[in-house]
Order: structure tokens, then C-alpha cells, then sequence
């Protein structure tokens, strides 16, 4: 998947001219901004949202995107699970796992992992299809890759997200389904 968050379209463009069709982004606003015009010109193209997800964005992101992979509490299932049923629609869910249990990260502890998911299932009859983490920027990712791997596996779980710019290669090493790959396509994210 190529990253596109703060990427304008014509720094997009190039990058669907050479075959790209997956795109990740992480902001509701953004993408609804971006990609409505692309897709409209483009044929298809699938539309991940990798970043925290307000439950009252659930509308949206489910009209605009083609997959979800920051699951990762009751009250966005709830909003999820009622917007697909009035949006008749079917999306690709990821469970975001907190695997390092940073306080200032999103996701489900590890711990919690097995409870959380078969709540989604049971109480919201959401279709979890795989697995996503963010590793701790200052640790080696592969412990980080293989727990998530382990959590997917006894959850009959088959999507793997993980792995970024600087360690999609373990990543995928590790049974990565769906690498995340944003600066090692389009540079660096200046700030702007
Ligand atoms: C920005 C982002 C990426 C891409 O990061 P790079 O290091 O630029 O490849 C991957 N995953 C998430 C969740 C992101 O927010």
C-alpha cells in the first residue's frame, strides 16, 4: 500500500500512472478532500484508512474508504457495524494492536487482543479479516511482528498490516499480508 497521507494529487498522479491501485491515508478530512477526484478518473483504485478513527467519522469513512485498520474499540464497532448495514456496505477490517502498550498510542493491548475480537464478532457481527501494528519507533520491530502474527494465527485471523518505509522488509518476513509504505515511495513528509 502507498502511503499518501499529505500528498497532494499531483504528487499521486505519477505514482497511479505506474500501477499503483492500494493507497493508505490517515485522516478522514484529507482523504475525503484528495480522493473522490482521483478515483472518479482512475479505475480500481482501493482506499485504505490507516490512522485513528473518531466514532463520528464512522459515516464517512465508510463511505470513502474500501478498508479500516485502526478497530480498536467498542464505540467505533458499534458505529461501524450500524453505518455498513445502512451503507449496504462490506469492508476490509484490520484490529489495531498496541503491541508495545504505548499510553500514547492507539489500539488493543495485547492482553486484550482475543476478548476484543470476538466482541467485535459477537456483539456487532463485524467481519475481522486480519491484524494491524506499530511498532515502538525505538525497538526492533520483529518481536513486535511475530506477536501479531501469533495473535492472527490463533484468531484464524489471514491479513497481516505491518511494516513501514524502514522495516518492510522484516515485516513481510514476518507474514506482512499488507506493508504500509509512504516516504520510500514519495519522499519525505516535510512539514509544511
Ligand atoms: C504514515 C504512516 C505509514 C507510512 O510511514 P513511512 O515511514 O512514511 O513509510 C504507515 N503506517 C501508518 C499508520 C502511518 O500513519
Amino acid at each position: 500500500m502507498a502511503v499518501s497521507k499529505t500528498f497532494a494529487a499531483d504528487a499521486i498522479e505519477p505514482v497511479i500512472a505506474a500501477g499503483q491501485r492500494v493507497f493508505g491515508e490517515n485522516r478522514v478530512q484529507e482523504a475525503k478532500a484528495k480522493w473522490p477526484a482521483l478515483t472518479g478518473k482512475h479505475s480500481g483504485i482501493e482506499l485504505h484508512m490507516i490512522g485513528p478513527l473518531q466514532s463520528n467519522k464512522a459515516k464517512e469513512a465508510v463511505a470513502l474508504f474500501d478498508a479500516i485498520h485502526s478497530v480498536d474499540r467498542p464505540s467505533l464497532c458499534e458505529a461501524l457495524a450500524k453505518e455498513l448495514g445502512k451503507q449496504g456496505k462490506r469492508l476490509r477490517l484490520f484490529v489495531e494492536i498496541n503491541t508495545g502498550g504505548e499510553p500514547q498510542k492507539a489500539g488493543v493491548l495485547p492482553q486484550d487482543a482475543d476478548a476484543f475480537i470476538s466482541r467485535c464478532r459477537e456483539a456487532y457481527g463485524l467481519a475481522i479479516d486480519g491484524l494491524m501494528c506499530i511498532p515502538p519507533a525505538d525497538e526492533a520491530p520483529a518481536p513486535h511482528f511475530a506477536l501479531t502474527g501469533k495473535i492472527a494465527a490463533r484468531n484464524s485471523l489471514k491479513l497481516l498490516s505491518m511494516g513501514m518505509s524502514a522495516d518492510y522488509p522484516i515485516a513481510i518476513a514476518f507474514g506482512a499480508t499488507h506493508v504500509r509504505v509512504g516516504s520510500a515511495i514519495f519522499g519525505s513528509r516535510t512539514a509544511v
